[in-house]
């Protein structure tokens, strides 16, 4: 195989988008430009075995072309996982916008992003996702069926988070009854770090439930707001990935269990929101497996905001929506017991799970 001849080097030069390392045989990679508007794009296609590719737009002022590409192929991949996992008719896909979109996010920009997306057919439905709003979709919208996460007063399901968060709760709790035989978070000290749009949710029900929550953030006014909201904890240390807690909630950015951090960690349980929370699943999933820490897998359990979007490709309701969220908690925990019997992390024995269902359908295509 190329990736064990060449060094990560002479990949980038010789292999320049097979031989990335986070290439993992995705169908499809389309990149997309249009001087007039600024835009650059790159779609990732993962897999559309299950169903057509959804995932969503993140917009996010890359450093380098390189990084873009990283980000699509690694989200695109994920997503794929997620909803097979989740048991969903839908392959894994994903699209980054390249730019700051304080700057560069225009009517125009969206507007020709979403012929893009046209172009593909159906084999690509585009979402919302960082630097997006509802209301970029709603523009998508009128040039292209394949998207979703449009306004609830254009027929869309509306914002994601909230389902989210309750999937994040759902998987919190049976991580914490598998780690300490009784699921209930009261009295449970919990970091949630980020407290964004999901974050926020998941302080809320975890507090009503009586856990003992300290929030982390970048955003100084947020904190204060949250806080008082909810009557929880600021952080106020230097090191969030040292502090003796039960839980670890990461609801801000991927990759923050990594060589540093797992040395550090003194929690029972990771549970959060984040996207590739694993730095290096092969590496930092074992890490973690030999220190004891029980790792939900985070696409396992951040998969309420894509059943939210799925919802409106499929048309069903809130009901519907609410039980296949309350299903992450079951799913979870069959997870985490099933690796302690085959002596797997968890994270490959979701992974496993997900790969069995698309190797089950692909032999029925
Ligand atoms: P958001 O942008 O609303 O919130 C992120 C929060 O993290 C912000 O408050 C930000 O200030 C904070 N933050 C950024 N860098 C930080 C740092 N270094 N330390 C501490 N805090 C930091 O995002 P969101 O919609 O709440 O999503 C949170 C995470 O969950 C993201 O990784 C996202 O990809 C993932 N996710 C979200 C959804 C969804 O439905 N929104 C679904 C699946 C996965």
């Amino acid at each position: 195989m190329i990736t064990e001849v060449l060094t990560a080097n002479q990949l980038k030069k010789e292999a320049p988008v097979f031989g990335q390392l986070s290439f993992d045989n995705h169908e499809q990679v389309v990149f997309c430009q249009d001087k007039d508007t600024g835009l650059k794009a790159i779609i990732g296609v993962h897999n559309t075995i299950l169903g057509p590719a959804l995932g969503g737009t993140r917009m996010y002022d890359y450093k380098t072309e390189w990084d873009a590409l990283n980000d699509v192929l690694r989200l695109s991949r994920g997503m794929t996982y997620k909803a097979a996992i989740t048991g969903l008719n839908l392959g894994g896909g994903k699209a980054v916008i390249i730019g700051d979109p304080k700057k560069l996010k225009t009517p125009e920009l969206m507007t020709r992003f979403g012929k893009f997306v046209h172009t593909l057919g159906g084999k690509y439905y585009t979402a919302e996702d960082v630097g997006m709003e509802t209301s970029d979709m709603d523009t998508v919208r009128e040039v292209t069926p394949y998207v979703t996460g449009i306004s609830e007063s254009k027929g869309g399901a509306g914002n994601p988070s909230p389902v989210t968060a309750y999937g994040v709760y759902m998987g919190m709790k049976a991580s914490t009854k598998f780690a300490y035989g009784n699921e209930s978070l009261d009295g449970k000290r919990i970091l949630v770090q980020g407290i964004g749009h999901v974050g926020e949710e998941l302080v809320r029900l975890a507090s009503e439930e009586g856990a003992n929550v300290i929030i982390s953030d970048i955003n100084q006014e947020r904190l204060e707001e949250v806080s008082a909201k909810y009557g929880v904890e600021i952080y106020r240390g230097n090191d969030l990935y040292a502090e003796t807690a039960d839980i670890y909630a990461p609801c801000a950015l991927g990759a923050t269990v990594n060589n540093e951090t797992i040395d550090k960690l003194k929690v029972k349980v990771i549970a959060g929101a984040a996207n590739n929370q694993l730095a290096e699943e092969n590496i930092h999933g074992p890490l973690l497996q030999k220190k004891g820490i029980v790792y939900a897998p985070d696409f396992l359990i951040n998969a309420g905001g894509i059943i939210n979007v799925y919802a409106e490709i499929e048309g069903y309701g809130r009901d519907q929506i609410m039980t296949k969220t309350e299903n992450i908690y079951e799913t979870t925990l069959d997870i985490l017991n099933k690796a302690k019997a085959t002596n797997m992390t968890t994270n490959a024995s979701a992974l496993s799970i997900a790969e069995d269902r698309i190797a089950a359908r692909k032999k029925e295509l």
